[in-house]
């Protein structure tokens, strides 16, 4: 229940931006060194299993799950382990050991661990084949998939939902995966139904997609699948795609205040992840790579399927270079996503887009009250407290304001007259909290 409960969910509708919805996925070339971070996860960071010299091969493991909730991380191209380094994490800011290799270019393959007889594999032979695939949610969480996929005995999962929405201006990985690996996606969601001992699942999709959802819907009905597998066309508003808003747009259900949605009993997966499950169990391959929509001020906007760790600046090069007057690069969208130092960064698990700006920095003013940011939030949150209580560093009545059940969706900040960057105080105010152990 959340403190303004009779209110309706909001949201925002910025302009959309896809310009590359009608570019089919290329593949990048392959980098010349990838640079792969340990931590592109939520949970433990791997811990390497490879040291300076060592010759690698595509998808061999070069680092081990760290924990329950991490997973491993394997090499993205052939060649040779040049070093060890320290470096800043592209999502959390933190520092953290990456592996930095140099590649052959001959792209040769560790033998592939492809089951024959998919449909005699256990749920522990499938999660196992999950997890050493190293895959995690593609939707930007990040969160181990194998986690996700074993919840407590206590939850009983009856319901599945697949989000397709990508409500992120500019980012359209999701919208072509959906167009042209949907037999993949169908597959993927199967084995997860399998998996969780579920038979009734929702792949909502943003009515501004009409291709995708016709294609899904084609590609459910001609399958031979017994369970029930509902597209659901979603009215396309800013942040449709987030759990808790799928939640209550397509079940009518709220989780709880601090909550998952294994509490009202259903998991929400991202398209992105349920592709990368079928190419595991199905093809033996584990996490390498993935769609990155590169778009805004480059000259060739794309949708390329890209190697993790490359460089940024190659595939930007591989989409006819940046605009001239473009000087921030952002991982993500322009509503959630991070800006970046260098253009050198690399890719990682969670880059489903590179956007390419000119700084527009407005000056932060002092907030007028207008009440736009409460109007927005979808969470039915008070996003101008958390700003007046970071500033004053009362950070325990961040809690009278629930601020652990903001989604950091940005809807707040969109549309504030004053400016006011509200999810970085956001951000601030919730790392204080888990600093002190409150949340
Ligand atoms: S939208 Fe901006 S100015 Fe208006 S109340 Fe919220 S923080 Fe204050
Ligand atoms: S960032 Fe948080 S507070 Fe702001 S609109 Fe989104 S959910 Fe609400």
């Amino acid at each position: 229940m959340s403190l303004f409960n009779n209110k309706q969910s909001h949201g925002v509708h910025p302009p959309g931006n896809k310009i590359t919805a009608n570019k089919k996925i290329e593949r990048a070339p392959l980098p010349k060194k990838v640079i792969l971070p340990l931590s592109q996860h939520i949970g433990a960071p791997s811990k390497a299993i490879v040291k300076k010299g060592d010759e690698v091969k595509v998808g061999q493991k070069i680092a081990e799950a760290g924990g329950f909730v991490s997973a491993p991380i394997h090499s993205t191209v052939s060649g040779k382990v040049s070093k060890i380094i320290e470096m800043i994490s592209s999502v959390t800011s933190n520092v953290g050991n990456a592996i930095v290799i140099d590649a052959d270019g001959k792209d040769d393959w560790v033998k592939l661990n492809k089951p024959s007889k998919i449909d005699k594999l256990s749920k522990k032979e499938i999660l196992d084949q999950i997890k050493d695939a190293g895959i995690v949610g593609l939707g930007g969480a990040t969160f181990p998939t194998h986690v996700k996929l074993q919840p407590p005995p206590d939850k009983k999962i009856d319901t599945i939902i697949i989000n397709g929405c990508e409500c992120e201006p500019y980012i359209t990985s999701d919208h072509r995966l959906m167009l042209e690996y949907g037999e993949g996606i169908l597959k993927g969601l199967e084995i997860m139904m399998n998996v969780l001992s579920c038979n009734k699942a929702y792949i909502g999709i943003e009515s501004n997609k009409p291709d995708a959802i016709e294609n899904m819907k084609k590609i459910v009905s001609e399958s031979n699948n017994s369970n029930e597998i509902i597209v659901e066309s979603l009215p396309a508003q800013y942040p449709m795609g987030a759990e808790k808003t799928l939640l209550k747009k397509i079940l009518g259900l709220e989780v709880p205040i601090g909550g998952l949605p294994m509490d009202v009993g259903v998991v929400v997966q991202n398209v992105g992840t349920l592709k990368a499950i079928y190419d595991a169990i199905y093809e033996g391959i584990p996490l390498i790579e993935r769609v990155v929509t590169v778009s805004g001020a480059v000259k060739e906007p794309k949708n390329v399927i890209s190697r993790f760790g490359t460089p940024a600046s190659e595939i930007i090069d591989y989409c006819g270079g940046s605009a001239s007057n473009a000087d921030v690069m952002i991982f993500g969208g322009p509503m959630m996503g991070i800006a970046q130092t260098s253009f050198e960064t690399p890719t990682t698990k969670g880059t489903n887009s590179i956007l390419i700006k000119k700084n527009t920095k407005e000056i932060e003013n002092n907030c007028i009250r207008c009440g736009t940011c409460v109007e927005n939030c979808p969470m039915n949150l008070m996003p101008l407290m958390y700003v007046a209580y970071v500033k004053k560093s009362m950070y325990d009545d961040l809690k009278d304001y629930w601020i652990d059940n903001c989604v950091e969706c940005g809807s707040c900040a969109y549309g504030c007259p004053a400016n006011i960057p509200l999810v970085q105080y956001i951000k601030v105010g919730k790392a204080e909290l888990k600093k002190r152990g409150d949340n």
